[in-house]
């Protein structure tokens, strides 16, 4: 195994200590493993806010739909509000996705509440690129 400080060699293969520099390996492997799992949730739950905007986006279009229908034939109303809480839920899961998200990339909540509550819906769209793009 190569050691995490210096680079240097070891013989042993689980050494816990460098015999050149007396690094502990112990340590930074952990860290080193911390930090992959890290990058694994972090794709994880970009991964789960991408099904949950593509939710979103299919509630929008299916309500914008039932709208229509329901104004045009002053029918279905009870499936247009059933689409149109769909709507709501999937929009409250997302939004809880992306704060989450806007956590770990430092982003203050003020920030966040701007973005997504001035303009609702634009700023969503807006929030799941930003937050998203790697
Ligand atoms: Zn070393």
């Amino acid at each position: 195994m190569i050691c995490y400080e210096c680079g240097h060699v070891i013989n042993k293969d689980f050494a816990k200590f460098c015999d050149h520099c007396g690094a502990s390996q112990e340590i930074k492997s952990k860290k080193a493993n911390a930090k992959k799992e890290m990058a694994v949730k972090i794709e994880d739950e970009i991964d789960q806010a991408t099904n949950l905007f593509l939710l979103w986006n299919a509630s929008i279009a299916a309500a914008f739909v039932f709208y229509i229908i329901h104004v045009g034939t002053d029918n279905y109303s009870l499936l247009f509000l059933l689409v149109l809480l769909m709507l709501v839920l999937s929009w409250m899961l997302l939004l809880t996705k992306l704060h989450d998200l806007s956590v770990r990339q430092h982003q203050t909540a003020r920030q966040f509440m701007l973005t997504n509550f001035v303009a609702p819906i634009i700023g969503t769209f807006y929030s799941f690129i930003k937050l998203t793009q790697k």
